[in-house]
């Protein structure tokens, strides 16, 4: 059986990520969802737990995809769930360089376990990230046409918050 990982941030989950988790369960058996601490991006906007919770949600009657939550790295997450890939998106060309050099270091620190596949965002999702999608809440303009609306829900509720504060 085919299982591939696909780990990251996913502060919160986007249209982008969910197209890649499409393509990629059309692709292995099974694919595992990581919701990963990402030390380069200090504070996010949901708890790991939030995240872990709303992408549990979309995907609670699909079979073939599991999400797990973790503080490991990725290729450790990978190992300890018989994954022998990581599926990684690419909107462009730098994520491309950026995914290339992550794949490398990913191989070299897993001893040659842990390759990557890398999959190319759909057109109409090429220009999504969760950082756009908070910028854009931050201002006040919808953010419906970027993330399922069960996210969109959450994220205006957890703008309120943030607005009573
Ligand atoms: P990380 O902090 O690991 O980069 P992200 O949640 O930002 O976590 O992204 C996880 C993966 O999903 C990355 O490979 C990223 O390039 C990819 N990704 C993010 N947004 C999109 C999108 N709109 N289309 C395709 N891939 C995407």
């Amino acid at each position: 059986m085919s299982k591939v990982l696909y780990p990251g941030s996913f502060d919160p989950i986007t249209k982008g990520h969910m197209d890649i988790i499409d393509q990629s369960k059309n692709l292995f058996d099974e694919v595992i969802i990581a919701v990963l601490h990402n030390p380069l991006k200090k504070t996010g906007m949901f708890t790991l737990e939030e995240r872990t919770n709303m992408i549990s949600k979309l995907y609670e009657n699909v079979d073939n995809i599991k999400i797990v939550m973790s503080d490991k790295a990725a290729v450790d997450v990978a190992i300890e769930n018989g994954c022998s890939a990581i599926v990684r998106g690419i909107r462009g060309l730098s994520d491309y360089s950026f995914e290339v050099q992550l794949c490398e270091m990913n191989k070299d620190i897993s001893n040659n376990r842990i390759n990557t596949v890398c999959l190319f965002a759909s057109k109409e999702y090429q220009f999504i990230s969760s950082s756009a999608v908070k910028e854009v809440l931050s201002i006040g303009k919808p953010i419906d046409k970027y993330v399922d609306p069960y996210v969109a829900q959450e994220l205006y509720h957890k703008r309120k918050i943030q607005n009573e504060k």
